[in-house]
């Protein structure tokens, strides 16, 4: 390929709106334009790399004997009323109607779509275990678009769906889709994590996110130093302190004036903050909710909502003008006396003494505050934030922190959505049953940023060999002279002949234009041809390394073939 016939526009300056090194290095290298926020458009070489990514993925996929389809973005809002998400999918939701006034929405996700395929489709236990997947684009109005590819409002998902006779079959397929996933990030060269993820309240370890290590990812994620426990923050469970034995006093009221926070009533008080209650107050779904986790301990919301039973968005803040309603006073709230509201209380509170909690009166707080004797709760569960240095709840190591980016998520679903959308099979006695059902995505867009992310250096991209979007780029250093151009062309055409994919720089623009131009793309070989080609001489270079060999152009032609060919086989490349 001629680069002059590819009109790549490579940019200088970075542009003002990208903060992360991958949306910078995909903008300046002219992989893609942004067209309006969160939207994006592939420009040549970065519809070479987004294919490759694909190819990969689809490569695992049927190696497990996965079937790919192909669905409408477009869904009729019928099919999510059914799951019931068409509420609970909330904002997020890309929603639209056709000129007669029927609702649609653009697919954020396709279980209803592929439930209602399969529940249609699928009608015996001999058809089954199934498993479908697509390479296709979703829409998410996300809050907050941003960081280029990695959280974008269309983007390219991998999204795999799988049907089961029963728990074991699902178990099965689940761990076929742990280890697809595991192979195609090997083959994009990640640094990766598997850790445990929120699977809402579905309950068990029944989903995985695989995150790129990446110090400015958006997933924190929690490891033991001593077990392999290692789970979103969101999800990591958290051991509570052993129960207090000290003798439970009365309870008395203290004026506590402008103590708002609990930092400021313990030191006001006097007491250490793990002796204070710590309150928070929501609105969800018309409902006011009070939860109460210990003062030294920071509420996990994710585990709020699973304990609730509530969609992500329906959760709010209350305002403090409402609080009357429901007996308590902002900056005061105490478990005593609450009214029309849900308690929640942290699994830990009930185990200890004495703890001192706001009085729900203006300036008070009330110490000696236990729980059975002076309140009780609705819910009593885990409601703690993982923090560093906690107790691992597997072994008793410590937990450490790390942040990621997630590239991709396994998740059982169970009889979820069958249920909802009565996925059945007859079984050998012709009773219906219910599917099994587990879910598997993979950002095929938001991949290859993370790659970037851990495969860059101050000129640019370090593309590893799987993803590049060519192998070697040939650099003809004056266009103007023969032998270079012809020797440049030899090479070209010897590598393509070898099943390299290959691009030769033929613009009539300066060395150093070119050799930049090459760096920031990241093609991992670069050939130059300079002034010695009528020699026979060209210099070969690796990206990622800073030093370059002068060779004999067969020699170097050879070099690189063997160059690629090692790492597509070391990246577990198939053919
Ligand atoms: P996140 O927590 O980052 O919002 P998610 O858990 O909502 O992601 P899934 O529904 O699990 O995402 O989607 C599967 C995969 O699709 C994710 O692992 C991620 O790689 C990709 N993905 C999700 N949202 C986006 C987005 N807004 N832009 C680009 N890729 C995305
Ligand atoms: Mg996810």
């Amino acid at each position: 390929m001629k680069m002059s016939n590819m009109h790549i526009h490579t940019l200088r300056e970075v542009p003002a709106e990208a903060e992360l090194k991958s949306h910078i290095l995909m903008l300046r290298s002219g992989m893609m334009k942004k067209m309006v926020s969160g939207v994006y458009n592939f420009l040549p070489l970065g519809t070479r790399v987004i294919h490759k990514m694909e190819q990969i993925i689809r490569e695992e996929m049927d190696a497990k004997g996965c079937l790919e389809i192909l669905c409408s973005a477009l869904h009729p809002a019928e099919l999510w009323e059914e799951s019931g998400r068409w509420y609970a999918y909330g904002p997020e939701l890309f929603r639209l109607q056709d000129r007669a006034g029927r609702d649609f929405c653009l697919g954020p996700t396709h279980e209803e779509v592929f439930s209602a395929i399969v529940r249609d489709e699928v009608t015996s236990h001999k058809q089954l275990p199934l498993n479908l997947y697509q390479i296709q684009t979703k829409y998410r109005d996300e809050k907050r678009p941003r960081f280029g590819l990695m959280r974008s409002r269309e983007f390219i998902m991998k999204d795999a769906y799988s049907f089961d006779r029963d728990r074991e079959g699902l178990d099965k397929s689940y761990d076929q889709m742990y280890d697809a996933y595991s192979r195609v990030f090997d083959r994009c060269d990640l640094n990766y994590r598997v850790v445990e993820a929120d699977n809402g309240a579905i309950g068990g370890s029944a989903s995985h996110e695989f995150c790129a290590l990446s110090e400015v990812g958006e997933s924190e994620i929690g490891y033991c130093d001593t077990c392999d426990a290692a789970a979103t923050t969101e999800r990591m469970e958290c051991v509570d302190d052993p129960q207090e034995t000290e003798e439970m006093m009365e309870p008395e009221d203290v004026a506590t004036p402008d103590c708002k926070t609990i930092v400021e009533v313990a030191q006001y008080l006097g007491l250490p903050t793990r002796k204070t209650l710590k309150a928070l107050m929501y609105k969800a779904e018309g409902k006011f909710i009070v939860a109460f986790v210990r003062g030294d301990r920071e509420l996990n919301e994710t585990k709020l909502i699973n304990a609730l039973g509530i969609p992500e968005h329906a959760l709010e803040f209350a305002d403090e003008a409402e609080l009357v309603d429901i007996g308590c006073v902002g900056g005061f709230t105490g478990p005593v006396g609450l009214k029309n509201c849900t308690v929640i209380v942290d699994s830990e509170v009930p185990g200890m003494k004495n703890l001192c909690g706001g009085a729900n009166k203006e300036g008070y707080h009330t110490k000696n505050l236990n729980y059975g004797r002076d309140y009780t709760a609705d819910i009593v569960c885990d409601l703690k934030m993982v923090k560093e240095g906690y107790k691992c709840h597997k072994c008793g190591g410590t937990i450490k922190f790390a942040r990621g980016t997630e590239v991709g998520q396994i998740f059982k679903l169970g009889t979820k959505y069958s249920k909802s959308m009565h996925v059945v099979y007859r079984d050998e006695n012709m009773q219906e049953q219910l599917m099994e059902m587990g879910c598997y995505g993979i950002g095929v867009t938001r991949t290859p940023a993370a790659v970037i992310e851990q495969y860059n250096d101050e000129d640019g991209i370090i593309w590893p060999v799987s993803l590049a979007p060519y192998h070697v780029i040939v650099t003809v250093v004056n266009i103007n002279d023969q032998a270079q151009m012809d020797l440049g062309m030899k090479i070209h055409d010897a590598l393509e002949e070898q099943g390299i994919e290959v691009i030769i720089d033929d613009r009539d623009e300066r060395a150093g234009v070119k050799f930049k131009d090459a760096d920031l793309i990241g093609i991992p070989v670069r050939i130059t041809v300079g002034k010695k080609a009528a020699e026979g001489i060209v210099e070969y270079k690796l990206r990622k390394e800073k030093s370059a060999a002068e060779m004999d152009q067969a020699q170097a032609t050879a070099q690189a073939v063997e160059f690629i060919r090692s790492e597509l086989v070391r990246l577990g490349h198939k053919k």
